[in-house]
């Protein structure tokens, strides 16, 4: 017998199978996932890939995965590659908030539903949304730093302006900063967002800000680890790395390893095994009919400047000298060999 296509017509030849017919609730047919990611340049998008490539081979569907080297143009003809290929579901992590409605549309004229993954696609109807709580993000690495030095000369920097979570780190953070700022117990003497999250440029711009302001800086907002990393080479440079506090995000090895070694304060944890396990099961139930208001993790809605997404947010974890062991040995993100050597 043949296999349903998802055309929507039925021929009366094709009755071998009464209880399950049409496209959606065909549970026999192998799923076939696009997983499109902005970049693989972080440790983490390493760990969100083998975690959804385990999570559908385990659920029984197939996984395109493609990185996008940090290029919109990239990922435009990455995306209409999968959907050529045929793919059922798209997971898609934009570099573009807002260009990538374009994408989400191509999808949907193909029949095709798709989930924003990690980062929200803005000014378009992405049919569900999976992340963190990222505004909450800001605000644990925002909290932190002005619970350590409430007062003095800050650096402030920012994620990526085209990836709307670097909008939400900042804004969280700035939750905490900007209060003590107006008070004028802190000074903010350098503002500024890092171009593609490029380590190099967070290294080129601190340096630069630490030649402006003559070295004098009490405390660095740094969005995550990969950017923190190029901060604190220019702290080095100086001989200020571990005097003055940093901030990051991800849990990279490196950087738990500075947390170590005391030249970095904290990081965030995010556990992309999680978000990664939870998009692909999400991305099965929908590539198998189910309707998006039945998933039982889908229980809020973000406003994305169009419409408000169903999602499901995780929660972020600090990470500082303290605890890292416990959640990060512990729950087996990192092994303490590779912490602490041998
Ligand atoms: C992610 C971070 C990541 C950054 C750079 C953000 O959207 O949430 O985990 O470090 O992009 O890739």
């Amino acid at each position: 017998s043949t296999k349903d296509n998802g055309s929507s017509t039925t021929t009366s030849s094709n009755s071998s199978n009464s209880s399950s017919s049409n496209k959606s609730t065909d549970t026999t047919k192998k799923v076939k996932i696009g997983f499109s990611l902005p970049t693989m340049r972080e440790e983490r998008y390493q760990k969100d890939k083998a975690a959804f490539e385990e999570e559908a081979k385990k659920l029984g569907a197939e996984v395109l995965t493609q990185g996008a080297n940090n290029d919109e143009n990239l990922q435009n003809s990455q995306v209409e590659n999968l959907i050529t290929q045929g793919i059922d579901v798209l997971v898609l992590d934009p570099q573009n908030a807002e260009s990538a409605a374009t994408l989400v549309d191509k999808a949907h004229q193909a029949g095709i539903k798709v989930i924003s993954y990690d980062r929200l696609i803005l000014n378009s109807d992405p049919d569900v949304y999976i992340s963190f709580d990222n505004e909450k993000v800001g605000e644990l690495q925002g909290e932190y730093l002005t619970k350590l030095v409430p007062k003095g000369n800050y650096f402030v920097f920012a994620g990526a302006p085209t990836d709307n979570n670097a909008t939400l780190f900042k804004q969280g953070a700035m939750k905490y900063i900007q209060p003590l700022a107006d008070k004028g117990d802190i000074k903010i003497v350098f503002d500024q967002a890092i171009k593609d999250w490029d380590p190099n440029e967070a290294l080129k711009l601190a340096e630069n800000a630490l030649t402006a302001n003559k070295n004098k800086v009490d405390a660095i907002l740094a969005p995550n680890d990969g950017t923190a990393g190029g901060i604190i080479q220019a702290l080095a440079e100086q001989k200020l790395d571990g005097k003055v506090p940093v901030t990051g995000q991800d849990a990279e090895l490196a950087a738990a390893k500075r947390i170590i070694a005391g030249t970095q304060s904290m990081t965030i944890f995010k556990d992309v095994r999680v978000l990664a396990k939870n998009a692909a099961d999400i991305a099965v139930q929908l590539a198998q009919g189910k309707e998006v208001k039945d998933l039982a993790q889908v229980n809020k809605t973000v406003n994305n400047k169009k419409i408000d997404v169903p999602s499901l947010l995780l929660t972020p974890v600090v990470i500082t000298k303290d605890n890292i062991d416990k959640e990060l040995v512990d729950s087996g993100w990192f092994k303490k060999s590779d912490l602490y050597g041998n």
